[in-house]
């Protein structure tokens, strides 16, 4: 067992974040921590960071100011390259648009992500079948080019990619936006059983509130930002003087 275990999955102290320095400030967040395990849902309004704090915390975007550590390791005091080693070791990324290579095949999809950590072996191809049945992705479809699925498999292939290398921490970009409901549900369903059968921790973003439901925990990211979004959004109406 390793010592990340016991760290909390995240822990944010007084971070900032502006795309450029003198610009406004997108994240303000005083404190937030996240016990190891936990998965929760993060929501928020179009346009209030979401996506920005999933970079942050998978250590492709730096914070301007304060600490954000996963597992117990601070992001900021890794080189470039730690960092992306460290990724590849802790952390499980889905972004918004996948961001599968579209003509590869699904496995070399999934095993070249393994490659990034040097861990390719039988084991790890062994892991990808288990999670493609997991995930409901037929041997038939293993050497089918990415560009060839649907956009409910792309989805989960994904999903089997960012938890190949059995991540501490799973980070979802509100991959849901373009399924119909009975899709989602499945998705859904089958997401938190596999993310729980890992017993890795998950911050699943979205602006949909109706996807609440699956989770425990649903957070407020206005709740821990002190940027809030309907500041952004009528910043310039103001009050009639
Ligand atoms: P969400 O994912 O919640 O919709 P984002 O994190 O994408 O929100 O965006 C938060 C704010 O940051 C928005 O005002 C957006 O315009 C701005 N933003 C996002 N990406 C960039 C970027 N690369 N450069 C400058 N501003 C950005
Ligand atoms: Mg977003």
């Amino acid at each position: 067992m390793t010592n990340s275990s016991v760290q909390p999955a995240l822990r944010l102290q007084n971070i900032k974040y502006a795309y450029q320095k003198d610009q406004t400030l997108i994240l303000d967040i005083p404190f937030w921590e996240l016990s190891a395990g936990s998965r929760i849902f993060l929501r928020g309004a179009s346009g209030s960071g979401k996506s920005t704090l999933l970079n942050l915390l998978s250590g492709l975007l730096l914070v301007n100011d304060g600490e954000l550590s996963i597992a117990g390791t601070q992001l900021s005091e890794l080189s470039a390259s730690q960092r992306d080693r460290f990724r590849a070791k802790h952390i499980g990324v889905v972004f918004q648009q996948f961001n599968l290579i579209p003509y590869l095949s699904v496995i070399d999809n999934v095993l070249l992500a393994a490659h990034f950590v040097k861990s390719l072996s039988v084991d790890i191809e062994k892991k990808a079948h288990e999670l493609f049945a997991q995930l409901n992705i037929p041997e038939s479809l293993y050497r089918q080019k990415a560009m060839h699925l649907s956009i409910g498999q792309q989805q989960r292939v994904a999903i089997v990619r960012a938890l190949l290398n059995s991540p501490d921490i799973l980070l979802v970009d509100e991959p849901t936006s373009a399924l119909d409901a009975e899709n989602r549900d499945a998705f859904m369903r089958l997401l938190l059983s596999v993310v729980k059968a890992q017993g890795a921790s998950l911050v699943f973003v979205s602006h949909d509130l109706s996807l609440a439901g699956y989770f425990e925990t649903t957070l407020e990211l206005d709740s821990i930002n002190r940027v809030q979004t309907n500041r952004l959004e009528f910043s310039t109406a103001g009050v009639a003087k």
